[in-house]
Order: C-alpha cells, then structure tokens, then sequence
C-alpha cells in the first residue's frame, strides 16, 4: 500500500492506494460504536456496498446507507436532500461520519452534504473511477450543480482519509479509465517532465490496468495535486495550472451537450490545443507537442476537435469561461513539457489559428 499525505495548514489527511483496500478495516479512522452512512449509487452499490459495509461492521460500526440514482444529471440539490432526510429519518448527529462510495459526481454530492449536515460532519472518500482517484478526490472540492450552471453551489470541505482500491477500476468501462488518463497526461505535461517520461514507457500497463504501475501512477498525480492544493488551497494563484486544457475542452463539452464527449476526452483534445499556441508562442518545441500527441493517442484518447463543430464554434464557450477574468481570455500554457504558465490576456486570433491547427 502507498500512502501520500495531504499537508493542509489545520488538516493533514492521508489519501492510502493499495488492492483490496474496500477489505481492509485498518485504512479506516473510525472505531466501534462509531455511526456511518455510506453514499453511493445505483450502478455501484451493486459491485461494492456489500464489502464496504461488511469491514466497517466488523470494525464494530453503525452502518447505513443512501444510494442517488447515476448520473451528473443528479448532481443536485435535490440528491443533497434525499442525504439529508436520510441522515436525519436515522437521527444522524454532529458525531456521523459520511462516507463517498463512488465516482467524482458521488464525491462532490457526498462532500457538500458532509460540508452542511449540522454545519459539517467527518467525511471519507472511497473514489471508484480513475478520475476521482487521481483528481477530485483530492483538494476539497465539493459542489453540485444548479440549472444555471455547474458546480455553482458548493464549498471547500476536506476528507479525513481518501481510500483507493485500485481493483475497483477493473469493473470501470474503459472509456472512463481512459478519460481519467487524460488527467493523469495532465499532471506529467504541467508540473513533473520525469512523470510524463515514466508515463511514455508505461501508458500501456495503464491502460491494462497494471496493479503496480496504476498504485504508482495515482500516487504521483495525488502527490503532485496534493501539493498544488497545499500550495494554493482556494485556488488564487497555482491551482490554475490543473486547467490545461479545461477552457477549450469546456467549449467542446458545451458545444456538443454534456455527456457526448466526456470530460477527460474534452481535456485531451484541449491539451492538444493549448501546446498548439504554446508552440505558435514560441514556447514549447514541436517535437514536444508530437510527445503529448502520441502520449494521448496511445490512451486511447482524440486529439483533434471533433468533426461536428467548427474553430469559431469554440471562442464563445470559452469567453463563458467561468475561468474569463473581467472579459480575458486567460489560458494556461505551456513553456515545455513539465511546465505550465498562465497568460492574462491571450490575443483571440492565435487563439483561433492554434484550434485550427487541431481542426481535421
Ligand atoms: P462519475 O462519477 O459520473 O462516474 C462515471 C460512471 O462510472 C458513472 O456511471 C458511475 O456510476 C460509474 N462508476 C463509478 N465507479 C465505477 C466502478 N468502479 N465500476 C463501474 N462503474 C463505475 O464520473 P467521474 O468522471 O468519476 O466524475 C465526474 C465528476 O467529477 C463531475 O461532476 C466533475 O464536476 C467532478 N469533478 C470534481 C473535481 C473536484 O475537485 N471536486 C475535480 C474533477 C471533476
Ligand atoms: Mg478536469
């Protein structure tokens, strides 16, 4: 099992990776007699609720739960108030630990519920994709979405402990895994050349699920959020840098309806892009960009717009940005590979001719 360490000025909190974890009553902080309620959804209740509720009673706790139907459409308040009418049907009080069993839409709708259930109860993480595991699960996020917009309703609300088994990711269909290996991508191209050098000589024991490769490779992308987040906590300065890529696959995600491209595949081709004006900027070299090319591509993953939507389709999406500071366009770019940088005021027509070169 590995272990890395969230160091938050108050709270320091481990995130374990290790196979059979969901068996192991040891990675939990909690005791006999403690009371629980475990969140989850109806695809994944079935594969693993059993085994989680199991090793908690045997710890001797309280166990029960509530299961959200599946989807981001239910990242809602009203999921958030099917938990709290749960919590309190069972008298649940200050003294409950909420627990997330599930991908990042469960993690986010459990972790605002834990954040306001009587001002703030203990919460844990059990992340069951690949982009929870390495990406939301990590720094405190929480949110649902409002008709208005997404993740508009939220809070920054910490786990006591994140618990990853790996072996989960063996029931994730795999175009999840390999949209979560978008973010993964992410983190060499942004902060560590040595990470995106070990991911071009293991990407393929990745996408097979490797046990040993994949524990290492969620270790790293913690450690390297982890330490971004512990950095910048509220996101005023280098947090920034985890959205390479994230404004033009935001405009691709809108465009084409959430839910036709997924996220990670979105981020892919906006990585594309973003080297693209890096390289047009004079940064980063076009052997590189050909290295981030290929590096997506054998992930399984598009690297170029996709067919139905057009360069000028993307500027307005992106101007929507909730990321758009005062009607400027700032973008994170990349210097080379394993450094990213972020711009304030980007001129709209390289902008254009760099989502053209990424245009089939
Ligand atoms: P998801 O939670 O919708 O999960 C994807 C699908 O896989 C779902 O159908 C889910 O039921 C299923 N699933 C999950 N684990 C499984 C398993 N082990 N076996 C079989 N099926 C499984 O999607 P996601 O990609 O995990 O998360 C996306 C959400 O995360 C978005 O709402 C996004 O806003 C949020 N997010 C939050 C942060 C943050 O910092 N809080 C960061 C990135 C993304
Ligand atoms: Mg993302």
């Amino acid at each position: 099992m590995l272990t890395v360490n969230v160091e938050l000025k108050e709270r320091r909190y481990p995130i374990y990776i290790g196979e059979n974890l969901l068996k192991d009553p040891s990675v939990y902080p909690l005791k006999s007699g403690d009371k629980v309620m475990i969140v989850s959804n109806e695809t994944i209740a079935p594969l693993y609720l059993d085994t989680v509720t199991k090793t908690l009673e045997n710890i001797g706790c309280k166990v029960s739960n509530v299961l959200l139907p599946d989807g981001e459409k239910y990242k809602t308040l009203q999921s958030l108030d099917l938990i709290f009418t749960a919590l309190l049907k069972e008298n649940h009080g200050r003294d409950t630990t909420l627990i997330a069993l599930g991908g990042g839409v469960i993690g986010d709708v459990a972790g605002y519920a834990a954040a306001s259930y009587q001002r703030g109860i203990k919460f844990i993480q059990i992340p069951t994709t690949l982009l929870a595991q390495v990406d939301s699960s990590v720094g405190g996020k929480t949110a649902v979405n409002h008709p208005l917009g997404k993740n508009m309703i939220g809070a920054f609300y910490q786990p006591i402990t994140v618990i990853v088994d790996t072996l989960t990711l063996n029931s994730l269909p795999k175009r999840e895994v390999n949209a979560g290996l978008a973010e993964v991508i992410k983190y060499g191209a942004i902060l560590d050349l040595a990470f995106f050098h070990w991911l071009e000589q293991h990407i393929d024991n990745l996408v097979a699920l490797q046990q040993a490769d994949l524990q290492y490779c969620i270790s790293r992308c913690c450690q390297i959020k982890a330490d971004v987040v512990a950095r910048d906590e509220t996101e005023k300065g280098d947090r920034a840098l985890l959205n390479l890529g994230h404004t033009f696959g935001h405009a691709i995600e809108t465009h084409l309806g959430y839910g036709n491209w997924l996220h990670g595949e979105a981020v892919a081709v906006g990585m594309m892009m973003a080297a693209a004006l890096s390289e047009q900027l004079g940064n980063i070299s076009k052997a590189d960009v050909g290295r981030l090319e290929k590096l997506l591509a054998r992930a399984n993953l598009p690297t170029i717009s996709p067919d139905t939507m057009q360069p000028e389709d993307y500027l307005p999406h992106m101007m929507r940005d909730k990321k758009v500071l005062a009607g400027k366009l700032r973008l994170v770019l990349l210097k080379t590979l394993g450094q990213a940088y972020v711009t304030t005021d980007m001129d709209k027509s390289l902008v254009l001719s760099a989502i053209s070169a990424c245009t089939q």
